[in-house]
């Protein structure tokens, strides 16, 4: 079997891979495994705005430019809604953090998204008693509902290997490569905190920061925007909630725990004041880098074995942005930028 594309790894980033080729009319297989579940947990937030203290993320509004029209064709093209516009209301705890508030509001990154007042209107349940900062232009992707119906679409055209991808497999010629009988002209990798295993990349510095999450039922509550505090209360409809997120730095498993459960429930506590029952938990590994900036790049020494990783806490806006950048460089030879191009660790780590 012959085709121009293996991808490793279905989450945000082999899914905005995946997309770029089938626009392109490339060929493509998948191999997923399901060892990895950052992507299928996320809140699913896209937010141009770093609430702790109030500074843009990095590139935001052009990774927004193309990430919002991805998520639109996407919408279109298979007839479901996964882009859920949702205003975020930032609980302020203080009179220096209004203050603070309305200095942001000014700066021109911020201005379109920040709104330059502090409501006061009532959450019903909701401690605030600075009141809310409310940012505007922000929303939630489905994620799982988009990576499910993409993968039902894979395994429709058979496009989908559901196993681990064997790495030691793999047989490199300048030309060509070759898996357990499919030749393809280059791979690329996706595989999240799963590239540590990976040995063409696993040099590279990715951190991983685990995260949970609770689902709750409040039957008596009724919020239709985003709740953050110390967590997140994110609406997902018909009286359930997301919570979240914890970080842990050292656990690299995907296993719920006790742990950041009594955290979330006590973080939770201090400002939500209704009834509710946990319903879920769950947990993933976002795929962070010391640096803070994505791996895009090819190996040092085999120019058809490509990386799209490091997507950390921001994978929703970052995903389509980059996968785009990836293509060009591979298809086109358009120079990746030295921000986001793996090279810059060639001098420390990635030898
Ligand atoms: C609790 C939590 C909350 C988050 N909230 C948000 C949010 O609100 N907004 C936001 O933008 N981001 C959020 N993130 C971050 C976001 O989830 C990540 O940036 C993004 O999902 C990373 O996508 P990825 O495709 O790189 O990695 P992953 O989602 O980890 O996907 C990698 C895939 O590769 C597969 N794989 C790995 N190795 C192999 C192999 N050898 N063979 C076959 N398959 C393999 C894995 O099974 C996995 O499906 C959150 C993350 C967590 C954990």
């Amino acid at each position: 079997m012959k085709t121009d594309y293996i991808i490793v790894g279905f989450g945000l980033a082999g899914l905005a891979f995946a997309r770029k080729l089938e626009e392109q009319n490339k060929s493509y297989i998948v191999f997923e495994d399901d060892s990895q579940t950052s992507s299928g947990v996320a809140g699913g937030m896209y937010n141009p705005v770093i609430l702790k203290r109030f500074t843009p993320v990095w590139e935001a509004t052009k990774q927004l430019e193309r990430a919002m029209p991805f998520y639109k064709k996407l919408e279109l093209q298979f007839n479901k809604k996964y882009n859920y516009p949702l205003q975020i209301s930032r609980i302020l705890k203080s009179v220096e953090e209004q203050n603070n508030w309305f200095s942001a509001c000014d700066k021109p990154l911020l201005s379109k998204y920040m709104i330059p007042k502090i409501s006061f209107e009532e959450i019903k349940g909701i401690k605030a008693d600075f009141g809310f900062g409310n940012l505007q232009h922000t929303g939630r992707i489905d994620i799982k509902k988009m990576l499910d119906t993409y993968r039902s679409f894979l395994r429709k055209n058979e496009q989908l290997l559901e196993e681990k991808f064997e790495y030691e497999k793999l047989e490199i010629s300048d030309k060509k490569l070759t898996y357990k009988g499919i030749e393809a002209q280059k791979i690329v990798f996706c595989e999240g905190f799963g590239a540590k295993n990976n040995p063409f990349f696993n040099t590279l510095p990715l951190d991983g920061a685990k995260g949970e999450l609770l689902t709750i039922y409040a039957p008596e509550t009724t919020i239709t925007s985003l709740v953050k505090s110390s967590v997140f209360i994110l609406p997902l409809g018909n009286h359930y909630y997301k919570i979240g997120a914890t970080f842990h730095w050292t656990d690299k498993s995907n296993t719920p725990t006790e742990y950041a459960k009594n955290q979330l429930i006590r973080k939770l506590e201090t400002f939500f004041k209704e009834p509710y029952e946990i319903v879920e938990q769950s947990a993933g590994i976002r795929p962070t880098v010391k640096d803070r900036r994505p791996f895009v790049g090819t190996h040092h020494t085999h120019k058809n074995i490509a990386i799209l990783n490091g997507l950390g806490t921001r994978g929703v806006m970052l995903a389509p942005n980059l996968a785009n950048e990836l293509y060009e460089h591979l298809e086109n030879g358009t120079p990746l930028r030295k921000e986001i191009n793996i090279s810059r660790f060639k001098n420390k780590v990635y030898k």
